[in-house]
C-alpha cells in the first residue's frame, strides 16, 4: 500500500435518489492538505443527516460543486444555508453547478421555505455557474467542467467535474450516460469517482456497470470507485468488478 494522500474523501451520501439500501442521496465530503476548509462534491436532499451521521460539520464546508441540478445532488443545498444562517455562520459559501444554478437555488429555497431567498444574512453565498470546458478556483480547489449527457432542468448541459486539490486529482461522473467526455475525465486522475445505477438494464441518462466494464480500458485513473448504486446494483455487489462506496466510507487519495 502506499502512505495515505493528501486528499481525504468521506462518501457521507452514497445511494441514489430513491434511498436505495437505506442510503443518504450523493454527498461527497473532501478535505484537501493542511488546514484547508472542506468541500462538497454534491448535495443532495439528505445531506445534513449523512453529513452528521459522519461526524462532520456542515458549518465547515467552503464550496459545494454541483454536477446538475436534481434533487438528489442540490436539494440539500438550501438545508445547508439555513443550518448555516441559524449558526451564525460569517464565512462565505460558495455553490459552484451548470448554468442555472443561481436561479434554480434561489426557486428552491423559495418553494421549501418562502422568504429564505431574500433574507441579508451575516454570511455571502457566491454562485458561479460553469459550462464544459469552463475551470474556476473555489476554496482553493480548481475544478474543470466536462458534458455530462444527462437532463437537469438547467440552462446548460450537466456537469463531469474534475477536482485538483494541488497535484491530486479526482474524477466525477455525476449522472451520465456513456459519453466520451469521462475519458478526459479520468485522465491520469487520483480517484474516479463514477455512478453505477444499474449493471446492465438500458436506463436513459446513466451509467450502467456495463458501460464502464466495457470502457474500463478507457478509464486511465489509478482507482474507481462506483457510487450512486440502485437496489439492482447493491442486491448484486459480489459480481461487481469495481470497488464500491457506502455511507461512511473513508479514502485517502
Ligand atoms: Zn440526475
Ligand atoms: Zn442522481
Amino acid at each position: 500500500m502506499s502512505s495515505p494522500g493528501p486528499v481525504t474523501v468521506t462518501f457521507a451520501g452514497s445511494g441514489d435518489a430513491f434511498g436505495s439500501g437505506g442510503r443518504h442521496q450523493a454527498c461527497i465530503h473532501l478535505r484537501g492538505p493542511g488546514d484547508t476548509a472542506p468541500v462538497l462534491l454534491d448535495c443532495g436532499a439528505t445531506s445534513l443527516s449523512a453529513l452528521r451521521r459522519c461526524g462532520l460539520d456542515p458549518g465547515e464546508i467552503a464550496a459545494v460543486f454541483v454536477s446538475h441540478l436534481h434533487g438528489d445532488h442540490f436539494g440539500g443545498i438550501p438545508f445547508l444555508i439555513l443550518n448555516a444562517q441559524f449558526a451564525g455562520r460569517t464565512s462565505p459559501l460558495t455553490v459552484i453547478g451548470p448554468a442555472g444554478t443561481a436561479r434554480r437555488l434561489a426557486g428552491l429555497m423559495e418553494c421549501m421555505f418562502p422568504g429564505s431567498s431574500g433574507v441579508r444574512r451575516r454570511f455571502a453565498v457566491d454562485t458561479a455557474e460553469l459550462r464544459p470546458g469552463d475551470t474556476i478556483t473555489a476554496a482553493g480547489v480548481r475544478a474543470v467542467a466536462f458534458p455530462a449527457d444527462h437532463p437537469s432542468g438547467a440552462d446548460g448541459p450537466a456537469l463531469a467535474l474534475r477536482l485538483a486539490f494541488g497535484a491530486t486529482v479526482i474524477g466525477y461522473t455525476g449522472d451520465t450516460a456513456w459519453t466520451d467526455a469521462l475519458v478526459e475525465v479520468a485522465a491520469g486522475a487520483d480517484l474516479l469517482i463514477a455512478e453505477a445505477y444499474y449493471r446492465v438494464k438500458a436506463v436513459p441518462y446513466h451509467l450502467r456497470h456495463a458501460d464502464l466494464v466495457a470502457h474500463a480500458g478507457r478509464l486511465a485513473s489509478r482507482r474507481i470507485v462506483l457510487t450512486h448504486m440502485s437496489a439492482d446494483m447493491l442486491d448484486h455487489l459480489d459480481q461487481v468488478r469495481f470497488e464500491t462506496a457506502r455511507d461512511g466510507l473513508v479514502l485517502h487519495v
